[in-house]
């Protein structure tokens, strides 16, 4: 449920939201959002954000994706990156990053994926090592967004343990022009402003302050920031869920080819409503999870991240495909809007982490059952 000051945010940004629109430029909507102080309202007050949680930022994606305008990058720059620099970056790193995070006037890009670890991100082979103070980076990302708008990406590697020799994960801010850091447009069928990369670190010199955080705290760090990840891509299902849901009911209310609207037939009827309440039960969860994790329960947070990222993706895949066949051929055209999203759905079953990946979790974790693999 919303408190007072939910609500009256979530009505500020559908109205931003209302403002732009599906045919929104994603520039001018980051601008405006930024202005407004809709960027940080997750990051400290001192570094010019908002002082609120993840709890407000989610609101803010979701309300951005119901008026058909979602900024994908809200995901990343201020919850992946905003988040892990105010946990664990430097005072140097939080003042030079924090407050351009927040007024949308700098943007940093988050890469985790390689090509031969996918979803195992256990198995990333990119490699950190120490030359004097410097770090040297080189290894393989892909399908990482946002990284031509973003001025940096954060991208985790690993570095040897002293001792053991074994790999830790380490985070690193790579900045676009930095010289071996190159990157390649994929293909994809999906439109939308965000494009994905991939992208080749060819023995990228980096100073030691690229470092964020701890050597020795890896994993923890990188935790800090898959929880809100996970929560930010529920709010862009949902968001993108209620788009697809609205048309398809001010649709199927005025629709009519027999005696009454298509949407008295209840064939039509119920696979909306069942829609409208799986979206608002994926809801729920999803500020269970902001709100665990905003009292500082990572672990806790972590469960009900990844079931609300679960449920979201679910709903917002039925819900569009429910919505697209509503209009009939019409669900189809360029003019209505929603086949587009059939494929945009898709994303949040598959990233950040896909569904099996959680069904793993939930049967390992919560449930106790063994593991295949
Ligand atoms: C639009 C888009 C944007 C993205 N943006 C970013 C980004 O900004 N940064 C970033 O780092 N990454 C990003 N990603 C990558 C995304 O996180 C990965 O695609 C995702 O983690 C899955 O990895 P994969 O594609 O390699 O699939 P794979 O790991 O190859 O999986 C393929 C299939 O096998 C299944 N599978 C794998 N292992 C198991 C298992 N043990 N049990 C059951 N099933 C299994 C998976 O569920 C999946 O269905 C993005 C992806 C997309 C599509």
């Amino acid at each position: 449920m919303d408190t007072e000051d939910h609500a009256s945010l979530r009505e500020a940004v559908a109205a931003l939201g209302k403002r732009h629109g599906r045919t929104a430029d994603t520039t001018q909507l980051w601008a405006d959002a930024g202005k407004l102080g809709y960027l940080g309202v997750n990051l400290p007050e001192e570094h010019g954000g908002g002082g609120g949680g993840i709890s407000e930022l989610s609101i803010v994606l979701e309300e951005l994706g119901a008026a058909g305008c979602p900024l994908l990058m809200l995901v990343v720059s201020p919850a992946i990156c905003g988040t892990v620099i105010a946990r664990f970056g430097t005072a140097a790193q939080k003042q030079h990053w924090l407050p351009a995070l927040a007024d949308g006037s700098r943007l940093m890009a988050f890469g985790i994926t390689e090509p031969d670890a996918g979803s195992n991100s256990h198995r990333i082979t990119t490699t950190a090592r120490k030359d004097g103070d410097d770090w040297i980076l080189t290894g393989r990302k892909v399908f990482i967004s946002g990284v031509d708008l973003a001025d940096a990406t954060l991208i985790v590697g690993r570095t040897e343990d002293a001792r053991t020799g074994r790999l830790k994960p380490c985070l690193f801010i790579v900045p676009r022009d930095a010289p071996g850091f190159t990157r390649r447009p994929i293909d994809m069928e999906l439109t939308a402003a965000e494009k994905q990369f991939e992208l080749t670190l060819d023995d990228v010199r980096l100073p030691a302050d690229a470092l964020v955080g701890d050597e020795d705290a890896g994993l923890l760090q990188l935790f800090a920031g898959l929880n809100p990840e996970r929560i930010m891509t529920a709010a862009f299902a949902i968001g993108m869920g209620r788009y697809a849901l609205a048309k398809a009911v001010e649709y199927a209310r005025d629709r009519q080819v027999w005696d009454t609207p298509i949407g008295a037939h209840q064939a039509i009827a119920h696979p909306l409503a069942q829609a409208h309440i799986d979206l608002e039960l994926a809801r729920l969860m999803m500020q269970k999870a902001a709100r665990l994790y905003d009292a500082g329960d990572d672990m806790g947070a972590g469960e009900a991240a990844n079931m609300a990222k679960y449920a979201a993706g679910e709903a917002c895949v039925k819900a569009v495909d429910q919505a697209v066949h509503t209009l009939g051929g019409n669900g189809l055209t360029r003019e209505f809007g929603l086949a587009s999203l059939i494929t945009a759905a898709r994303v949040a079953r598959i990233a950040p982490v896909s569904r099996e990946m959680i069904l793993n979790y939930v049967s390992h974790q919560t449930l106790g059952l063994p593991k295949s693999y």
